[in-house]
């Protein structure tokens, strides 16, 4: 593995930007090789952004998302052409990447955890950590979730707070990124990542755009 390669990411949530759901979208991006949707957008929107960018997509289900979407164009459960991520750990040329969607119960919407449902979800994952660690030499590279972690960016009140197991993951092994969507800011300055431990955690917002590098099996 070439050692100074790099993954460039879209990462996107929440909002719907109008100039990337334009004909700008490949000016904006000429670059990317990887998109990452953490959740509560409208799936003919990332399908559009799909197609146009034509680079791979990988996404997690918010707790706004429908069951159903029924729209001009079409009828469907999720994005067309995106691989959903929860439960799942993928090597993504080089990048060890796992996923959860979902947030805190708080209503009876789809896609809503207890912090003891999202604890199993957590540690069913440990098993395909450790495999990662032996295999890669780490256990994972980024996380990728709907919520925040509890205490990394959320929210106090009750449909903002986040998961203690996603920290217990965060501070245990140790992601080079965790990128999240849910928390809605409306001044993008208002949203720089914060670091915790070993870790840069990131709130997409709308969208974001980072360059990580892949590392080999030994770094
Ligand atoms: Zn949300």
């Amino acid at each position: 593995m070439d050692n100074n390669q790099t993954v460039r990411i879209l990462t996107l949530s929440d909002q719907i930007v109008d100039r990337i759901y334009s004909k700008y979208i490949r000016n904006m991006f000429p670059n990317i090789d990887l998109i990452i949707s953490c959740g509560d957008l409208p799936y003919y929107y990332l399908e559009y952004i799909l197609d146009m960018l034509n680079v791979p997509m990988l996404f997690v289900h918010g707790n706004h998302d429908p069951e159903v979407e029924i729209s001009a164009h079409g009828t469907r459960k999720h994005p067309w052409g995106a691989v959903n991520m929860h439960g799942k750990s993928l090597n993504h040329k080089g990048l060890l990447i796992v996923g959860f969607e979902g947030s805190i119960r708080y209503s009876h919407h789809r896609h809503q955890y207890s912090q003891n449902q999202v604890w199993v979800q957590v540690i069913s994952m440990v098993p395909r950590l450790l495999w990662n660690r032996v295999t890669h030499g780490r256990y994972l590279d980024v996380l990728m979730t709907h919520s925040p972690a509890f205490g990394l960016g959320d929210r106090p009140d009750r449909a903002h707070v986040g998961f203690k197991a996603y920290r217990w993951l965060i501070e245990t092994f140790k992601p080079r990124y965790h990128i999240h969507g849910h928390i809605h800011i409306y001044d993008r300055n208002d949203c720089q990542p914060l670091k915790h431990e070993e870790t840069i955690v990131m709130n997409t917002c709308d969208y974001k755009q980072v360059e990580i590098a892949v590392r080999g099996k030994n770094d």
